[in-house]
């Protein structure tokens, strides 16, 4: 295994600047390394058996939204009416349709539900009762431990909550991003902070299990002062949980167009120590409020009550099964996407074709790597669930980036776990690329 013995030199300073490019590692290999002339082994591996009770989700993709935000990479669509949204529903239950008919799937109740986007909450009253009642006839989800429901505040009315709800959903994802008007105005959101008030009010009131609250730190204008209140207004709303993400800037965002029209390199955003110290200040906030840090991203009220199903399953190497445009999944060790265009996706499935763009079968080795990094997220790494699963004394194929990290402040190991520390947990993204096979380092996550 070619696990890199030189480690790549981290600057102290961490990127000063926030400058174009991803810097969230959300899976490994890199999407760079997927393939369409992999997708023939996801198809072979769809037609056989699956190992009995192997853990399943399901993941749909809506790529809808109402306005499109300045940071955003994702490719949404905000022109799109009512009947052209109902061809998209017919299209995804069609490709679900096609998966429920594949040995590989047939007959498996799946674990965790998972609706991402885009904005699944854009979608009306009837088209969610559509679309669920006819997922739920090909794969129930009636005993699923999680269903997660993104929403942004500003299309959510009391009716749509209560048949959000009233679905089944159990968590349910508001994508506040920042409580200051000013601040969403000039980000490009479609919400504003009276829209969180009441969508949050009604959704506490009808009981949802949990309730996740998404901040980013660094917003366009985004001050010390700002923060601090951003952090206080979450905690007297006291979420479940709180998932707080570095504001970064991919090439495909309208902040990076007008950066390149304008000749900059430099975002208009706070530089990554300053983004790190108000992720740290909100942390130590959240804690002194009685809440727990279990995650780089993520602090949680009561971590023995509010688990992130579909994060664990995935990370620890469960099924999912990604449909929907640009759908991510992952089936048999094999990753696969969608294909990223709604029109080539609509055609594909229209011909009853599964939609698959582009694959990548990983082997045992890059499985490893990619479970090692994706706790290390978490914040820790077990030995022994290694040696266990794999087979691989983890201190010793690390034994090189280890001792870097160790020696930079940013990780201590005591012989059979391995602690991130605050420091390394606040720029874990960037500290992954260490543990990395050496053909996949310095490659774009795109
Ligand atoms: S709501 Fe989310 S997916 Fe939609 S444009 Fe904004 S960042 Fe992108």
């Amino acid at each position: 295994m070619s696990v890199p013995d030189s480690p790549t030199p981290i600057s102290s300073s961490g990127h000063a600047q926030t400058e174009v490019g991803n810097y969230f590692v959300s899976n490994y290999p890199p999407y760079s390394f997927w393939d369409p002339g992999q997708v023939p082994s996801a198809l072979d591996a769809l037609e056989q058996e699956a190992p009995k009770d192997y853990p399943l989700g399901l993941y749909f993709h809506i790529p809808f939204c109402r306005k499109r935000c300045h940071f955003c990479y994702f490719r949404v669509y905000t022109d799109k009416n009512a009947a052209e949204i109902n061809a998209y529903i017919d299209a995804g239950i069609r490709e679900i349709q096609m998966y429920g008919e594949k040995p590989y799937l047939k007959g498996r109740i799946p674990k965790f539900i998972y609706f991402g986007g885009g904005t699944p909450s854009y979608l009306s009253v009837t088209q969610l009762k559509n679309l669920t009642d006819r997922m739920k006839a090909v794969f129930p989800w009636d005993e699923a431990e999680e269903v997660a429901f993104e929403c942004e505040p500003g299309t959510l009315t009391e009716k749509k909550l209560d048949q959000i709800r009233s679905l089944g959903v159990t968590r349910l994802s508001l994508g506040v991003e920042n409580f200051d008007d000013r601040i969403l105005e000039l980000n490009g959101r479609a919400h504003r902070s009276g829209e969180i008030e009441r969508s949050y009010a009604h959704a506490r009131k009808i009981g949802f299990p949990q309730i996740n609250i998404d901040l980013i730190a660094g917003m366009i204008d985004e001050t010390d002062e700002n923060w601090q209140q951003c952090v206080a207004k979450a905690i007297s709303l006291q979420p479940d949980c709180v998932t707080i993400y570095q504001m970064e800037i991919p090439y495909n965002t309208t902040i990076y167009k007008e950066m390149r029209k304008n000749g900059k390199v430099t975002a208009p955003v706070a530089d990554w120590q300053t983004k790190r110290r108000w992720v740290s200040e909100a942390f130590d906030a959240f804690v002194s409020a009685g809440y727990t840090i279990t995650s780089a991203y993520t602090v949680v009220k009561d971590p023995e009550r509010t688990k992130f199903v579909y994060r664990d399953a995935l990370w620890g190497g469960a099924d999912m099964l990604g449909t929907g445009v640009a759908s991510f999944g992952h089936i048999a060790g094999i990753h696969v996407q969608n294909e990223h265009d709604i029109g080539a996706y609509l055609n594909r499935v229209t011909d009853g074709d599964l939609p698959i763009h582009r694959a990548y079968s990983i082997d045992r080795e890059e499985g490893l790597i990619r479970e090692f990094i994706l706790q290390l997220k978490l914040g820790s790494a077990d030995m022994d669930y290694f040696s266990k699963k794999f087979e691989t004394d983890i201190a010793d194929l690390f034994a090189k980036p280890i001792e870097y990290l160790q020696n930079e402040g940013f990780l201590s190991f005591d012989g059979s776990k391995i602690m991130l520390s605050r420091d390394g947990l606040l720029q874990v993204d960037r500290l992954l690329h260490e543990f990395f096979l050496k053909e996949h380092q310095n490659a774009r996550y795109a």
